[in-house]
């Protein structure tokens, strides 16, 4: 039966079955040439700490809970997170093997059920990515050009999906930066969408959220105050919600309640959850329906799926309704006064399991931050710390260690501006480049 199973997916093929306690073993590490096997490979590889003569980790012991994650000391972002023993356990337990394009893939129809209840939505499509989860909720709700969406200027929609918005909707997409420095406001939606049959204009038919935003809770007030604003206004209002379990995790709100103010929302399975890859987006049955239209369109409609919604699932039982998001905001907020105490500032506040530093606010030169981290066996990156359900407490020591490292350093410099790095570092930069 356990070949049967493994047999049938691609991202098992190179694996060899052995038992039902340690299922599969790599058979020949250099020649695993297969797309996802090879991704998995490469991300155990890249995180994998400390020393420079990187090792691999064996898929089975981590099955076994025999060794540590290789994402403990990494802080880079939490979508380093690798997938638990029960998230691996549970890809075997599937029972049926049905195939999702034709809605028979019993254990991704579950996952859709099951979050239908677990926010209040009446419909739910399991999407490749929350790439894939905005821009297909995007292209649902609009229908004729010209028309506008308006959001956050730091949002994901605006800067890290590749333009999709104009590409996949023919959408001008009108970024709002918050006066406030944390989130968008009434005021501030009322002041920039465009309701206006001028013919000069694009008229805005959707408003995009997110949150949390750079790891900021949005105010459930404001939230419900642009929701009745838009309902007035006939204006489709969509939540990018890659990181809304964060925001229940930390009492921002009830999950049901702050989804009943927005016609659509993506949730995210891969970042702090942990699991391997996936997305949801929940809405209307209507809207679901030709959101099952466009991901088709993009290629996003798979078979046998459920070897990723079975471990989707177990991410939301173990670590979001587990309780495990919790520490992830604690260890922030310790790294958030450490850092403190060094004298340094935030560039946000730190409401979840995101410490945003302000390197320059102590001297801190931020090219320095991936070359010191790395000396204490650590990644990081950039002035942006995220800390997951995976990282150990010795990490976090070691980095505090990294933070009063690069402050004395920058008292050593005495005075010498650092220089900020360009925005879109973010994406491009891999610990591993030569930084110097
Ligand atoms: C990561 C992220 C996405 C995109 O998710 P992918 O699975 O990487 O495509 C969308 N929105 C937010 C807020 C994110 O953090």
């Amino acid at each position: 039966m356990l070949k049967t199973i493994l047999s049938r997916t691609h991202l098992l093929r190179t694996f060899e079955p052995k038992t039902a306690s340690s299922f599969y073993k790599l058979q020949n590490p250099t020649r695993t040439t297969r797309g996802v096997c090879l991704g998995f490979q490469q991300n155990i590889r890249m995180a994998s700490n400390s020393s420079d003569t990187q090792k691999d980790v064996k898929f089975e012991d981590i099955v076994e809970g025999k060794v540590q994650s290789p994402a403990a000391y990494d802080f880079r972002s939490d979508t380093v997170t690798t997938p638990t023993p029960s998230m691996l356990q549970s890809i075997l337990n599937i029972s049926i093997h049905g195939d999702d394009v034709f809605s028979e893939d019993t254990t991704t129809n579950d996952l859709e059920s099951f979050i239908m209840s677990l926010t209040g939505k009446p419909a739910a499509c399991f999407v490749m990515s929350g790439t894939m989860g905005n821009q297909v909720s995007i292209r649902s709700h609009l229908t004729q050009p010209p028309h506008s969406i308006v959001m956050d200027s730091r949002c994901h929609v605006f800067n890290y999906e590749a333009g999709g918005a104009a590409i996949l909707s023919q959408a001008q997409m009108i970024p709002v930066k918050p006066a406030n420095g944390e989130h968008l406001t009434l005021e501030e939606v009322k002041d920039s969408i465009i309701d206006s049959d001028d013919i000069h204009y694009a008229p805005t038919r959707l408003i995009c959220l997110e949150n949390t935003i750079n790891g900021i809770i949005m105010p459930l007030e404001e939230i419900k105050k642009i929701s009745a604003f838009a309902k007035e206004k006939g204006i489709k209002l969509h939540l990018d919600g890659a990181r809304l379990w964060n925001v229940v995790a930390a009492g921002g709100g009830d999950l049901k309640e702050i989804i009943s103010y927005f016609d659509s929302v993506s949730l995210c399975f891969s970042k702090g959850l942990g699991a391997p890859m996936g997305s949801i987006v929940i809405g209307e049955k209507e809207f679901i329906g030709r959101v099952r239209h466009f991901r088709k369109v993009l290629g996003g409609a798979t078979r046998q799926i459920g070897i990723a919604t079975a471990p989707a699932r177990t991410a939301i039982d173990e670590i979001f309704l587990g309780g495990k998001l919790t520490r992830t905001h604690e260890l922030a907020k310790r790294l958030e006064n450490s850092w403190a105490k060094l004298g340094g500032k935030l560039k946000f506040p730190c409401h979840t399991n995101m410490v945003w530093l302000d390197p320059a606010s102590v001297g801190v030169n931020e090219r320095e931050i991936p070359i010191e981290a790395k000396k204490a066996g650590l990644k990081w990156d950039i002035e942006r710390i995220v800390v997951h359900h995976q990282i150990c407490d010795d990490a976090i020591e070691k980095l505090e260690g990294v933070l009063e490292k690069l402050v004395e350093n920058a008292k050593a410099r005495d005075g010498t501006q650092s220089q900020e790095l360009p925005r879109m570092a973010r994406y491009s930069r891999r610990v591993d480049q030569d930084l110097a």
